[in-house]
């Protein structure tokens, strides 16, 4: 997935992208408005995170000078204000959604998830592997017809491993899915919850990588 990262904020842009490339994001950056529209308007890129404040061009005019140029590219578009009038303008603008600074870096990354989905037209809101069902809106976790009760930070794990099924999933990715690119990680941390996810869904469902990550498999196996 190709990003543009249009913000002025240089520490917040370089955290941000770090992030994002962890989430295996490809992440273009750009700190003035003016080059970040030429530059959506001439590259080839999936999703915008464009800042409202930006020299050279506000991110508000950005938004709107690219609806008039045809572009259906998806915004995500990023306030330091509080001002709801400003998020009605972003939205009206053309951005497709908006987060309000500070914010989470998974609310972030759950964002541009759900931008993705309803711009590819898969606006699945549960995510099915073999007995396993993970639903995002109810946030409930079925296995069978067995109710599983996870942290949230179970949740987080069991929802990238599940949208990656049958595929490694790296202990970056992982962890940045867990704690953000804020958070120092312990260095076990990711095994603790792993090790939890395994006894409420059977030993088996988790396969570890050795020094690269993790793999669901076969989540029918082994009920606990
Ligand atoms: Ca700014």
């Amino acid at each position: 997935m190709h990003l543009c990262l249009i913000e002025d904020d240089l520490a917040l842009a370089q955290a941000l992208s770090d992030g994002l490339t962890a989430a295996d994001y490809r992440v273009q950056q750009v700190t003035r408005g003016d080059a970040g529209l030429h530059m959506l308007q001439t590259g080839a890129f999936d999703l915008a995170i464009v800042d409202l404040g930006l020299p050279g061009l506000s991110g508000m005019d950005l938004v709107q000078r690219l609806r008039q140029s045809g572009s259906t590219l998806p915004v995500l578009m990023l306030t330091a204000r509080d001002a709801t009038q400003d998020r009605i303008s972003g939205l009206d603008a053309g951005a497709d959604d908006y987060l309000v600074k500070p914010f989470d870096f998974n609310e972030l990354l759950a964002r541009l998830r759900a931008i993705h989905r309803r711009v590819s037209g898969t606006v699945a809101s549960v995510l099915q592997s073999g007995a396993l069902r993970l639903d995002l809106e109810t946030r409930q976790v079925m296995q069978a017809d067995r109710k599983i009760d996870l942290s949230r930070r179970e949740f987080a794990l069991l929802q990238l491993l599940l949208e990656n099924a049958g595929r490694v999933v790296t202990r970056d990715r992982l962890e940045t899915a867990l704690y953000g690119w804020l958070d120092p990680v312990a260095s076990n941390a990711l095994e603790v919850h792993v090790h939890h996810l395994r006894k409420k869904l059977g030993a088996e469902t988790i396969r570890t990588m050795r020094g690269v990550g993790y793999l669901l498999v076969n989540p029918d196996a082994s009920l606990p």
